[in-house]
C-alpha cells in the first residue's frame, strides 16, 4: 500500500512518563504504517526541557505559530518532588502555561462519546464542548485578609496621575477582600476563538456569565461577545446554520442538564475550570476527553486532557503490566492530522483521521478496552486489554 503523503509538517511535542510510551506505540502501530509522517519534532520530556533551560518549550510554541498545527503529549509540570527525581536546575513552569501564553488562546475540551460508556445524565446524547477562557479573573487575583475596622476601596490611577475610587466595603470587624481583573484584548480573542471554533465544528455556541449581578465586569464579557458577533460573525453563522446565544449562567446550567448535547459552552475562567470537571466526569472518564488550544489567529494545538499517568508509568518501570487508555492521545493525533489535511487540502489525510477514530470507537464498542473503561462500561463481559494490546486491537481494525 502506498503511504499517504503530507505536504506541511505537524509540530510534534513529545512528553513524559506513560504517555510518552503510548506516544511511541501510537506512531509505530497506527500512524507510520499508513502515513509518510512529516513532523517537526520537539522533545518536551522533562529531561530535555531541563537541558535546554526550557527553551525547547518556547521553540515548539513558536513553531506552532509557523506551521499552525501541533500535537502534544502530556508533560510533567515540575513540583518539589520532581526537582529531586529529575535533578532539575529550576522548577520549570507548566509547558501548557508557556505555550498558552505564546499562542494566546482558548482551550476547548470535548468528551469522546462511545456506546457502552454512558453519561450519568441520561439525556446527553452528543458531546458537550467546554470553551474555557484561560486568562485572568481569580487566577490573577490579589487578596487580603482584613484584620479589623477600616475601609477598603478600589483605586485606579491613570497615566496622568488622576485617581478614580470605588468603595468595596466599610469593615466594622475582620473580613476578607479580593481584587481581580481582565483585559478587553484577551476577552476579544476568547470571543473570536469561540466563534471560529463553532464555525469549524458546525455547533451552536452558548455563552453565559452573571451579568445581572456583575453589571460592569461580567457585563463587559457579554457586550464584547455581542459586538464581535454582530460585526464579524452573524452572517457566517447564518450561512453555517448555527446560532450564538447569551444567557445567564444559572439558566445555562439548567439548560445544559436538560439538553441532549452537541454544542459549545463558553465559560469564564473559573466557570470553565469547575464545569469542565463536572462535564468530563459525567461523560465517564478523563481518558476519553480531548483538548485543543485554539488561538485567535488560527493556530491549533491538540492534546489529551489527562496527565502523564505517573502511577502506571512506575508499574511499567517495574516490569509490571499496565492497562493505560490511549484514546485521548490517539484523538489528539487525529485532530491534528485532520486539521493539517484541512489546511493543506489533503483529503486523504482527513479521511485517514476519520478512519482511525472509527477504528478506535469500534474497538471499544466491540467490548475490547482498557481497565479504566471496563470498570464503568455497560457492555457485558468486556475484554480487558493491556496498553499495547489495546493499540494492537485498534490497528487490526484499522
Ligand atoms: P493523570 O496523569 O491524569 O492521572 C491521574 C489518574 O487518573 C491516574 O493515576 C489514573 O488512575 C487515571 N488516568 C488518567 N489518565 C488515564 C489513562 N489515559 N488511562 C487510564 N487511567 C488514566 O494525573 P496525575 O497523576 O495527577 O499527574 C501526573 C503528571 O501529569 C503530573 O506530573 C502532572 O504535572 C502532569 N499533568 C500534565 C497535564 C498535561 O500535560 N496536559 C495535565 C495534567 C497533569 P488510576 O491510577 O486509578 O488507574
Ligand atoms: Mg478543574
Amino acid at each position: 500500500m502506498e503511504k499517504i503523503k503530507m505536504t506541511t509538517p505537524l509540530v510534534e511535542m513529545d512528553g513524559d512518563e506513560m504517555t510518552r510510551i503510548l506516544w511511541k506505540m501510537i506512531k509505530e502501530d497506527l500512524l507510520e504504517p499508513y502515513i509518510d509522517l512529516k513532523t517537526e519534532y520537539y522533545d518536551l520530556g522533562l529531561e530535555h526541557r531541563n537541558e535546554t533551560n526550557d527553551q525547547v518549550t518556547v521553540d515548539s510554541a513558536l513553531a506552532t505559530k509557523k506551521y499552525k498545527v501541533a500535537v502534544k503529549c502530556a508533560t510533567i509540570t515540575p513540583n518539589a518532588a520532581r526537582m529531586d527525581e529529575y535533578d532539575l536546575k529550576e522548577m520549570w513552569k507548566s509547558p501548557n502555561g508557556t505555550i498558552r501564553a505564546i499562542l494566546d488562546g482558548t482551550v476547548f475540551r470535548a468528551p469522546i462519546v462511545v456506546k457502552g460508556i454512558e453519561p450519568c445524565v441520561k439525556n446527553w446524547k452528543k458531546p458537550i464542548t467546554i470553551a474555557r477562557h484561560a486568562y485572568g479573573d481569580v487566577y490573577k487575583g490579589s487578596e487580603m485578609k482584613i484584620p479589623g475596622v477600616g475601609k477598603v476601596e478600589l483605586v485606579y490611577t491613570s497615566e496622568d496621575g488622576s485617581e478614580t475610587r470605588e468603595l468595596v466595603h466599610e469593615f466594622d470587624g475582620p473580613g476578607i477582600v479580593q481584587g481581580m481583573h481582565n483585559i478587553n484584548k484577551s476577552i476579544e480573542s476568547f470571543a473570536r476563538s469561540c466563534f471560529n471554533y463553532a464555525l469549524d465544528t458546525k455547533q451552536d455556541l452558548w455563552f453565559a456569565t452573571k451579568d445581572t449581578i456583575s453589571k460592569k465586569y461580567d457585563h463587559t464579557f457579554k457586550d464584547i461577545f455581542q459586538e464581535i458577533f454582530d460585526a464579524e460573525y452573524a452572517d457566517k453563522f447564518k450561512e453555517a446554520g448555527i446560532v450564538y446565544f447569551y444567557t445567564l449562567i444559572d439558566d445555562a446550567v439548567a439548560r445544559v442538564m436538560k439538553s441532549e448535547g452537541g454544542y459549545i459552552w463558553a465559560c469564564k475562567n473559573y466557570d470553565g475550570d469547575v464545569m469542565s470537571d463536572m462535564v468530563s466526569s459525567a461523560f465517564g472518564s478523563l481518558a476519553m476527553m480531548t483538548s485543543v488550544l485554539v488561538s485567535p489567529d488560527g493556530n491549533y494545538e491538540y492534546e489529551a486532557a489527562h496527565g502523564t499517568v505517573q502511577r502506571h508509568y512506575y508499574k511499567h518501570l517495574k516490569g509490571e503490566e499496565t492497562s493505560t487508555n490511549s484514546v485521548a492521545t490517539i484523538f489528539a493525533w487525529t485532530g491534528a492530522l485532520r486539521k493539517r489535511g484541512e489546511l493543506d487540502g489533503n483529503k486523504e489525510l482527513m479521511e485517514f483521521a476519520d478512519r482511525l477514530e472509527k477504528a478506535t470507537i469500534d474497538t471499544i464498542e466491540a467490548g475490547e478496552m482498557t481497565k479504566d473503561l471496563a470498570l464503568i462500561t455497560t457492555i457485558e463481559n468486556p475484554t480487558v486489554l493491556n496498553s499495547e494490546g489495546f493499540i494492537k486491537a485498534i490497528a487490526k481494525r484499522l
